[in-house]
């Protein structure tokens, strides 16, 4: 279905100078004794043993076969245990492509909250074609079918289901395998003590973390740095991430990359919920006025997620969905709201000119406000849509995760359709 990746990686950026580093191509790579990774969009680690592969995950179904070209370069061992991290589809779909011909079944490893989540996938198969279309800069139309498929199609559903740890030992070779929610609530990181390797699935991914993401389900900054806490423990010697390069030969750099991503999240987190404790403001001003930490590390930019985001899921988590202003607890439809601001202003017209202008001296947040009315009031009107496309265009130029510049980015598809947003 995707013959380029490189065009289609290029179609998914965001931009910034560490993309390099979330977006890493390639493999396989020798993380240690007969243990090798390899990453399209995201990454697979073989570790070979006398009785087979032990695979922690699988690339999206789309990839997959790529990966398993490169590892099989290196072993043609049969997949005795397949582990997905997490049951994301760039995670856990790709399996398939890594099994010899007739091989038996391998057994598959996830966490027990998993199959739930492949169930809410085939069940909101449409909505989260839609979220992807925005996440990655288009209209839902113009990815239809790849996306959708993506979701409706089942992955091979794990066999072995754990709690909170799973030990298991394959050819003599030790594995653990312990919970962490963070990204997802299936969320495992396996260690493999007698290869000195650390796979912690997407808990690192050579970026801020993606805690925040606008259009997914909850998720858990806090807890994900409990995580990488205890992995740093374990003075790895390989890394292998769930996107990105691996990192071998340098404990010292690989305990560091864990622990500071770790204090990262503890500081949005403190710093929310302090915020949250001064009177509950309104959420709105909770992420506009909390200070957000910031890193000149590789690993700890926001090329993909956005930091202020991770300060909305921790809102949400501890508190409820009401903003904090009394006109959304029961709000009027929005093109009505719309229609009357854009009356009090002069036209829809006139205010996506005050937009533009303010577009024009850097004011990108108050911009999108009004160019959001400005839509919404004359939605038809090809000078409007014309002017809060650009506006949108401008809001993606200023971002730095992939994220923000593909929701405005697709907010301008939308614009220039004529559609607010749908
Ligand atoms: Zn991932």
């Amino acid at each position: 279905m995707v013959d380029n990746p490189a065009a289609k990686f290029a179609s998914m950026r965001g931009k910034g100078p560490q993309e390099a580093k979330f977006f890493w191509t390639g493999g396989p790579v020798e993380v240690a004794e007969r243990t090798w990774f390899a990453s399209q969009f995201s990454g697979c680690t073989a570790f070979e043993t006398d009785e087979g592969l032990v695979l922690v995950d699988t690339g999206t179904r789309q990839f997959a076969p790529m990966i398993a070209a490169m590892l099989r370069q290196k072993t043609q061992a049969p997949v005795h245990t397949a582990i997905y991290t997490h049951g994301h589809i760039d995670h856990a779909y790709g399996l398939e492509a890594f099994l010899l011909p007739g091989q038996a079944r391998p057994r598959v490893i996830g966490h027990h909250a998993m199959p739930a989540r492949f169930a809410r996938y085939q069940a909101t198969a449409r909505h989260n074609a839609a979220l992807n279309a925005r996440q990655f800069g288009g209209t839902v139309e113009a990815q239809e079918g790849e996306a959708f498929q993506a979701f409706a199609a089942q992955p091979i559903a794990p066999d072995t289901l754990y709690d909170e740890r799973l030990d298991i030992v394959v050819g003599g070779v030790a594995f653990e395998i312990h919970h962490c929610r963070g990204e997802t609530d299936d969320h495992s990181w396996v260690w493999c003590a007698d290869r000195g390797t650390i796979c912690p699935g997407d808990l690192f991914i050579w970026a801020v973390p993606n805690d925040g993401n606008p259009q997914k389900v909850q998720r858990y900054p806090w807890e994900r740095a409990k995580g990488l806490r205890a992995m740093a423990a374990l003075s790895p010697r390989a890394l292998c991430p769930g996107h990105g390069g691996p990192v071998t030969g340098d404990t010292a750099l690989i305990v560091r990359m864990l622990s500071e991503t770790a204090g990262f999240l503890e500081a949005v987190t403190t710093r929310t919920l302090a915020a949250m404790e001064n009177g509950s403001p309104p959420h709105v001003d909770i992420v506009t006025e909390v200070a957000l930490p910031k890193s000149d590390s590789a690993w700890l930019q926001p090329v993909y997620d956005d930091t202020e985001f991770l300060v909305r899921n921790v809102i949400r988590h501890f508190g409820g969905w009401w903003s904090g202003r009394p006109s959304e607890l029961k709000p009027a439809p929005r093109a009505m709201l719309a229609c009357e601001i854009a009356a009090l202003s002069g036209g829809a017209e006139r205010l996506a000119t005050r937009a533009a202008e303010l577009g024009a001296q850097g004011q990108m947040r108050l911009a999108a406000h009004l160019a959001d009315y400005a839509l919404e009031a004359a939605p038809e009107n090809a000078t409007v849509q014309q002017q809060v496309a650009e506006i949108y265009e401008r809001c993606a130029a200023q971002e730095t995760s992939l994220m923000s510049v593909n929701i405005f980015r697709s907010a301008a598809a939308y614009a220039r359709a004529g559609r607010p947003y749908r």
